[in-house]
């Protein structure tokens, strides 16, 4: 079985045909995958989407809506989180981190609502899911004042060190459509030579498609039933049989957001 640790299955670029995105997955072996919420708004379609089709998600509020974001969006982040403290489809608080790539987006309220959510996240218990973009070492110093019980570093693409760093911290790296391309030399080169503990499996669906998405040209979206070859890149990558990806990504998986073993069949 596969689990995308990472899917925005809310997006509206999915309005149009999610069942037959996921029939798609279904086919393909992805049996679960965690839906990030991106802003309050969307909470409880988040939530909604996760229970009718039997997968888990998070809230958070991302880096990028910090903009529009209401202060008193953490409230209501609070209260949800409240609310969802036995429901076991809440596996973690995300998705939230800062993004220093983006021109324009305040780096000082992006780096309040992180520090905010991360103490939400100590006091809930739960694991964090981190947007990382030119961000390492921002969210490694936060990291640092407030402690998590772990999580994923979604997308990673920092340096060896900085990887490392994050895997000290007690999180695990996401890896993607990305990893597919030829030209990501540095993402490919730690995907191959990571510790086997150290890796999650996501698409970010819709976003980052992967390369054989990209030569189709016209059609640029990821789907998480893209999961199983990316996961075959990863294979290649760190030369094992593709069995074996699927065993460490779904340990890895249980191991960075503890509430999603209880959602998987037991493996067979
Ligand atoms: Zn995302």
């Amino acid at each position: 079985m596969w689990i995308d640790t990472h899917c925005h299955l809310d997006a509206a670029e999915f309005d149009g045909d999610r069942d037959e995105v996921l029939a798609r997955a279904r086919d393909g072996g992805v049996s679960m995958m965690v839906i990030p919420g991106v802003e309050a708004a969307g909470f409880a379609r988040v939530a909604a989407l996760a229970r009718r089709y039997g997968y888990a998600y998070a809230l958070g509020i991302h880096p990028l809506y910090t903009p529009r974001a209401a202060d008193a969006d953490l409230e209501r982040l609070q209260a949800c989180l409240e609310a969802g403290r036995d429901d076991p489809r809440l596996v973690a608080v995300g998705e939230i981190g800062l993004d220093y790539a983006v021109e324009g987006v305040d780096r000082g309220r992006q780096e309040w609502f992180y520090a905010q959510q991360l103490r939400l996240a100590r006091q809930f218990r739960l694991p964090v899911i981190l947007h990382v973009r030119r961000s390492a070492d921002g969210l490694l110093k936060y990291l640092n004042r407030h402690e998590v019980i772990g999580g994923i570093a979604h997308a990673f693409n920092g340096s060896e060190d900085q990887a490392l760093r994050m895997v000290a911290r007690g999180l695990k790296l996401g890896y993607g459509g990305a990893m597919t391309y030829d030209g990501s030399l540095r993402i490919r080169q730690l995907a191959s030579s990571l510790p086997d503990d150290a890796w999650v499996l996501e698409t970010d669906a819709p976003d980052i498609p992967p390369q054989w998405r990209r030569k189709e040209g016209a059609r640029l979206r990821n789907e998480p039933g893209d999961l199983p070859a990316m996961a075959g890149v990863m294979a290649q990558l760190r030369q094992l049989p593709l069995a074996e990806v699927a065993r460490l990504n779904r340990r890895n998986a249980c191991a960075a957001l503890p509430k999603l073993a209880a959602l998987l069949d037991p493996p067979g």
